[in-house]
């Protein structure tokens, strides 16, 4: 997605091989317009699956996910890493490992608002190794419910998640995907996924 690569370019800031920040517009400012426009294109990718949920994590990933829920029209869940005094019966939790901040969360989603019946669409900002994914998808298959795919805002193409999650069968897809974060450059991967 160029509008996406081009902010990418233009705003994000390498702060290792490995790392990206973009606070500017995604993790902590939120550019609107690029959001909406990322909404549309997991809605548009997709459209005709029968997406009934779209389930993220807290906090980064709600902002593409509301969007991409607006636009397909149905409801967004965020599974919490806090324990929360209002959400306490009937949680499936997963733990997941945070790359960013190297931590262990237990991540929890209410049964009561995902079950066998939902087509679920799961959203995030960024994919690395694949732990923030690969919880929700355990949750999401907790309910019985079927995971449709996996939009990503940005992935890291040279760690492992995306590679792991495609071989398990689940379709991924990323609207910019990163080839190496070397030399303090980011370069985009050209490779075409079929
Ligand atoms: P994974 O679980 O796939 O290893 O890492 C994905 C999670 O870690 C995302 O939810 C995101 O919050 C965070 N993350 C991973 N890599 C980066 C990065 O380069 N920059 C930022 N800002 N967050 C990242």
């Amino acid at each position: 997605m160029k509008m996406l690569e081009k902010k990418i370019i233009e705003e994000g800031c390498v702060l290792s091989d490995e790392v990206l920040k973009v606070d500017s517009f995604l993790n902590h400012q939120v550019d609107p317009v690029l959001m909406k426009e990322v909404g549309g294109e997991f809605a548009s990718r997709f459209a005709g699956k029968g997406i009934t949920k779209v389930v993220t994590l807290e906090s980064s990933g709600i902002a593409p996910a509301v969007m991409a829920a607006l636009i397909l029209d149905v409801p967004l869940i965020f599974a919490r890493k806090r324990k929360s005094l209002t959400l306490k019966d009937g949680l499936l939790t997963a733990e997941v490992y945070s790359f960013t901040k190297e931590e262990t969360n237990t991540v929890t989603i209410s049964e009561k608002y995902v079950n066998e019946k939902d087509t679920v669409l799961i959203i995030d900002d960024f994919l690395a190794n694949g732990q923030a994914v690969e919880g929700l998808i355990s949750i999401v298959e907790q309910t019985g419910a079927l995971v449709a795919g996996i939009g990503i805002v940005i992935e890291k193409a040279f760690q492992d998640g995306g590679k792991l999650l495609r071989e398990k069968g689940y379709r991924v897809e990323s609207l910019a995907r990163i080839k190496s974060l070397k030399n303090g450059r980011v370069e985009f991967s050209e490779e075409v996924l079929v």
